[in-house]
């Protein structure tokens, strides 16, 4: 007992000098009558505000504020898949029954390339938002993954295709394939030349297999719908990608 007080008395005496007694009753009276703020605000002009358009940040506080502007501002999408370093090329309106796109264009060079699967049709014209969410996809999450499952960026990124004139499978509804606004991914291949397949490997047990669950989950937070194998039998060989403005992960 007798030791624990003398423990307090010297702790107490150890507070006092080191904070000089008169200045903790000080600071509780300035508290009690200051008017002015307690806490110091960070001025607005100190510090570097991350641009709504840019494409190199992502997981970031701000990503909503992105992915809005590139979707209703056609001139701000433009600037920043220019700003991230993607090359393209302007593809002119097209009007095809009730199909068709007022803006839309080809991707020339990005990180990876983004090129047809064999067979499938040469262009792949996709509105600017679309363009701008498969660069954000593939410089975040796409390369990132491969690296981290695989030990090698991809490259190349192969579609069977973007725009189509069709209906969703099975139900009586444009596919925003219509508007070139969907992409069907059909595989990847790697920097030291090893190819993904979505529909040979998928299911994987090894690294591919984990490789595509990670970038078809992760997807869900870019685009408006993401479905894979897990949806159907019709989505056993790809990924659909698309910003229709439906909502969907499977
Ligand atoms: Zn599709």
């Amino acid at each position: 007992m007798k030791k624990t007080h003398s423990i307090i008395a010297a702790c107490a005496g150890l507070v006092i000098a080191l904070t000089g007694g008169l200045v903790v009753g000080n600071w509780r009276t300035a508290e009690a009558t200051s008017k002015q703020p307690q806490f110091a605000r960070p001025n607005s002009l100190s510090y570097a505000r991350p641009a709504a358009d840019d494409l190199t940040r992502y997981g970031v506080l701000g990503d909503n504020k992105t992915l809005a502007k590139i979707s209703t501002d056609l001139a701000a999408c433009r600037a920043a898949l220019k700003a991230a370093g993607v090359s393209f090329n302007l593809v002119p309106a097209k009007s095809q029954g009730a199909c068709g796109y007022g803006e839309a264009l080809e991707v020339k060079a990005s990180l990876a390339s983004f090129t047809p699967n064999p067979g499938a049709p040469d262009e792949l014209p996709m509105t600017c938002d679309l363009a701008a969410r498969l660069h954000m996809w593939e410089r975040h999450i796409v390369i990132p993954a491969a690296e981290k499952y695989l030990g090698s960026p991809v490259v190349d990124i192969k579609a069977f295709g973007t725009f189509q004139c069709r209906t969703v499978a099975g139900v009586d509804r444009l596919s925003e394939h219509s508007f070139a606004k969907a992409a069907d991914i059909a595989g990847f291949v790697l920097a030291d030349g090893r190819e993904i397949s979505v529909l040979e490997d998928y299911y994987g047990k090894g690294a591919k297999g984990d490789f595509l669950r990670e970038i078809r989950q992760r997807a869900c937070d870019l685009f408006d719908v993401t479905l894979g194998p897990d949806y159907n039998e019709d989505h056993a060989n790809h990924f659909h990608l698309d910003v229709g403005g439906q909502h969907a992960c499977r």
